[in-house]
C-alpha cells in the first residue's frame, strides 16, 4: 500500500452564516415539513472526487462546520460504472445526466456508444433555461456528459462543437482553446456561437465581474486556455460565475431552469495525494453551496442536490489527526469504490434520501421537476447515429 501522509495544519474559521443557520438548527425552529410542491428549478452541484473522508477533513478544517450540514436529507449512492467497479468521472457523471450506468470514459453515450438524451437537453426542450458551471474546462468529462455525446471523453474538440447543437444559457469554464484554437480543423466555434446570438467572452478579453448580462442574450465565458489554476493559484471565478448564473437564469422566463455546478478540482487534489489542495477546492465549494442555499432558500422554489461522482485518493484521516491539524493518507492516485454521500435541500429534498444506485440521482431529478414522459429527444438523438 502506497502511504503518503501529510500534515495540514488548518487555521480555524467561524463564518458567520454558518453560526446563524446552526442557532436556527439549535432553537427548534426549522421547518420540518417537507415541501409539498415540485421545484421550479433544480440547481445539481458535484464535488469530483469529494468522497466522505474528503468532507470530514474539509469539516473539520474548517472549524467543525460546513454548509451541508443544513441539508435537510441524506442519502448514499453506489457509483460503480457498467464496465468497472471504480468509475470515472465520465461515466459518473453520465449516469447522474442520462440515468444510465456505461463504459468509463463514455460522455452521454451508452455500452454500445449511442448517445443518451441528457437532464439538460431534457429541460430545454421543456422550456426550462440550463446553464453549467466548472471549474475545469467547459469540455471535461463532468459538464461535458451534460451537453455533449461522444465516445471518448479525451475527444474534446468534438465535445465543444456540441455546444453549437443545444440552446444553452450560460456556461462558465475553462478550456479557450478547444474552440478557436483547435488542431482538427479551423473552426472558430466562438465565433460561430456569437453568429448564434451568443455572448461569449474569455479571460482574454475581459473579467467576469466586468461583465452585466442582458437577461434576453444567451452566455459563455472561457476562464482559461487550458484546464483552469488551481483556486489557491488562479482568479477564484466560481462564486463570481454561480452568482451571475443565478440571477441570469432566474431572470429567464420560461418555466425555471436546471443549473449543474461542479467544483472540478477536488479530483485533482486527491489524484496528486496533496491533502491541502483537496481541503482548499472542498472549502471553495463549500462556500459555493452556502450562496446556493441562500438562494435556494429566498426563491423557496428550488430544490439544491450536491453529490459527487465518486471518491478520489482513498483518502483516510489518521490516527494523528486533530480537529484543525489533519493528517491524511492516501491509498490510491485514483478513483476508489466508495459510495458516496448525496445531501439535498428545498422542495421534494426527502426523495433524495435512502441508497441506491448513481443512475437514480438522473430518475429522482426528473421526478422533482415532475416529469413523467421520456423524453422526446431519444428517438431523435438515436436517428442522429
Ligand atoms: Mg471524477
Ligand atoms: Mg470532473
Ligand atoms: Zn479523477
Amino acid at each position: 500500500m502506497k502511504k503518503c501522509l501529510l500534515y495540514i495544519q488548518c487555521s480555524v474559521i467561524v463564518l458567520m452564516s454558518c453560526t446563524q443557520s446552526r442557532s436556527i438548527v439549535d432553537s427548534g425552529s426549522i421547518e420540518t415539513t417537507p415541501h409539498s410542491t415540485q421545484p421550479k428549478n433544480v440547481i445539481l452541484i458535484i464535488g469530483d472526487g469529494m468522497g466522505l473522508t474528503q468532507m470530514t477533513a474539509g469539516i473539520y478544517s474548517n472549524g467543525n462546520q460546513s454548509q451541508y450540514e443544513r441539508c435537510q436529507y441524506i442519502g448514499i449512492h453506489k457509483p460503480y460504472s457498467s464496465d468497472h467497479l471504480i468509475t470515472d468521472s465520465a461515466a459518473g457523471a453520465t449516469a447522474f445526466a442520462c440515468g444510465q450506468k456505461t463504459y468509463n470514459g463514455a460522455i452521454a453515450v451508452d455500452s454500445d456508444s449511442l448517445p443518451l438524451p441528457t437532464l439538460l437537453e431534457e429541460a430545454e426542450d421543456r422550456g426550462l433555461a440550463t446553464g453549467l458551471i466548472a471549474t475545469s474546462s467547459i469540455v471535461h468529462a463532468t459538464p461535458a456528459s451534460f451537453i455533449a455525446h461522444n465516445r471518448h471523453r479525451k475527444n474534446y474538440e468534438e465535445i465543444a462543437e456540441d455546444f453549437l447543437k443545444t440552446e444553452i444559457d450560460f456556461f462558465v469554464g475553462g478550456g479557450k482553446k478547444y474552440f478557436d484554437g483547435r488542431d482538427k480543423d479551423e473552426r472558430n466555434l466562438i465565433e460561430e456561437l456569437r453568429s448564434r446570438g451568443y455572448r461569449i467572452s474569455t479571460y482574454f478579453d475581459e473579467e467576469l465581474e466586468e461583465i452585466t448580462l442582458d437577461p434576453s442574450e444567451r452566455f459563455g465565458y472561457l476562464t482559461s486556455n487550458k484546464e483552469p489554476l488551481p483556486h489557491s493559484q488562479g482568479r477564484d471565478y466560481l462564486p463570481m460565475a454561480v452568482q451571475m448564473g443565478l440571477s441570469h437564469l432566474s431572470a429567464h422566463d420560461g418555466d425555471g431552469f436546471f443549473l449543474m455546478i461542479e467544483g472540478s478540482q477536488i479530483d485533482w487534489g486527491g489524484h496528486a495525494n496533496n491533502a491541502s489542495y483537496v481541503i482548499d477546492e472542498w472549502k471553495e465549494l463549500n462556500e459555493v453551496v452556502g450562496q446556493v442555499l441562500d438562494w435556494a432558500e429566498k426563491d423557496g422554489e428550488t430544490l439544491v442536490v450536491i453529490t459527487a461522482d465518486h471518491e478520489t485518493g482513498g483518502l483516510a484521516i489518521q490516527y494523528e489527526s486533530k480537529m484543525d491539524s489533519i493528517v491524511a493518507a492516501f491509498t490510491s492516485d485514483y478513483h476508489t469504490g466508495a459510495m458516496i454521500p448525496v445531501y439535498s435541500h428545498g422542495p421534494r429534498a426527502e426523495i433524495f434520501s435512502g441508497i441506491y444506485e448513481n443512475t437514480a440521482i438522473y430518475d429522482k431529478i426528473r421526478k422533482a421537476y415532475g416529469w413523467s414522459e421520456p423524453s422526446p429527444r431519444d428517438t431523435r438523438l438515436r436517428q442522429k447515429k
